[in-house]
């Protein structure tokens, strides 16, 4: 299972955020900390996944008091990497999340954020919850580098590009500006934010439901990230958007209720229970499929088998591994029957 092969950086580097400065600082986080403990569970309890879908792979970290962690020896933790930034960017993007992490701890995903907020009922599927009483630039702006860094985890890794390069780099350049900024500048300024954000969460989700953090694997505009409690739609282009945004109701994504340069308020849609676990259902499932049929293809190749037989023999194995108790759950059974067909 550990197979996690990121690209190896050095503090000669360039800092991949401000491209000018060298990439000095150490564990770094790709997902902000303050995201991730919402999703994988608080220090040495964290469960993390990373998974390829373009060479089956799983590679997982656990915490060293989850009960899942069997093997003694520490993990790489997937979410953090050195020499990626400079010391200064790295300060400057926990600067920005020492501010937004407080307010969506306790405003936002609570239980029952009520007070602070105008509440806009869109339909029976969420609510549009609206406060100033935080700065929408910061709030903008820390989802702006969640995106980036996610999207920047996923090139190094892979070196697929999610989004396109055109995105990539605008989004970067806009972010070494103001991430770069001091406070009082930021706050004087007039920023103008170049993509539409649309954010998304639910307060009666289930905490320990969702085990991953990872972008979009739908091509379409908007761009899709899961983050942890929250996901984002973020939109590269103008106009109505393709609004392929599987499993998230049309009707909640309305542009109307975008934090767009029009509004000065802070804007989050809370999304009933059954949409959230419907719209994580289909991503999660996306996930498997996706990742199955890769699996398919590389023992159809490795056996000289067709693919039809590949897919039965990893349905077969996947079960076993199931039921004989090797793998905790789907992936890591897959995984499992992966590695006995190959060997
Ligand atoms: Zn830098």
């Amino acid at each position: 299972m550990k197979n996690y092969k990121m690209v190896e950086r050095n503090k000669e580097q360039v800092c991949l955020l401000c491209m000018s400065r060298k990439a000095d600082a150490r564990g770094s986080h790709f997902a902000p900390a303050g995201l991730i403990k919402h999703t994988i569970g608080k220090r040495n309890y964290e469960e993390a996944y990373a998974i390829d879908l373009a060479n089956p792979n799983i590679d997982s970290h656990f915490g060293r008091s989850n009960l899942k962690n069997t093997d003694p020896t520490p993990t790489a933790d997937l979410h953090v990497a050195d020499h990626i930034f400079c010391q200064q960017c790295e300060n400057d993007l926990a600067r920005i999340e020492s501010k937004v992490i407080p307010f969506l701890d306790k405003k936002i995903l609570v239980a029952s954020p009520k007070q602070e907020f105008r509440q806009h009922v869109i339909s029976p599927e969420g609510i549009l919850m609206e406060t100033d009483s935080f700065d929408r630039k910061t709030f903008l702006l820390f989802f702006y580098s969640v995106i980036w860094r996610i999207s920047l985890q996923q090139r190094l890794e892979s070196g697929s590009v999610l989004v396109s390069i055109g995105f990539d780099e605008t989004i970067r350049r806009f972010l070494s500006i103001w991430i770069n900024n001091s406070p009082e500048e930021f706050a004087k300024a007039n920023v103008f934010f170049p993509f539409e954000v649309v954010l998304l969460t639910s307060t009666a989700r289930d905490i320990e439901g969702a085990t991953f953090i990872n972008p979009s694997i739908y091509n379409s505009n908007p761009y899709v990230f899961y983050m942890g409690p929250f996901i984002g739609l973020i939109y590269y282009e103008a106009g109505p958007g393709t609004n392929k945004i599987t499993g998230i109701p049309a009707v909640l994504v309305s542009r109307t209720y975008a934090n767009d340069g029009g509004q000065k308020s802070v804007r989050v849609i809370d999304m009933a229970k059954e949409a959230w676990d419907a719209a994580n259902y289909v991503m999660v499932d996306y996930g498997h499929k996706e990742y199955l049929m890769n699996m398919v293809k590389l023992v159809a190749e490795k056996k000289r088998i067709s693919l039809r037989d590949a897919g039965i023999l990893m349905q077969h194995k996947t079960e076993e591994m199931l039921q004989s108790g090797q793998g905790f759950d789907w992936p890591a059974a897959a995984q499992a029957a992966f590695e006995s067909v190959v060997k």
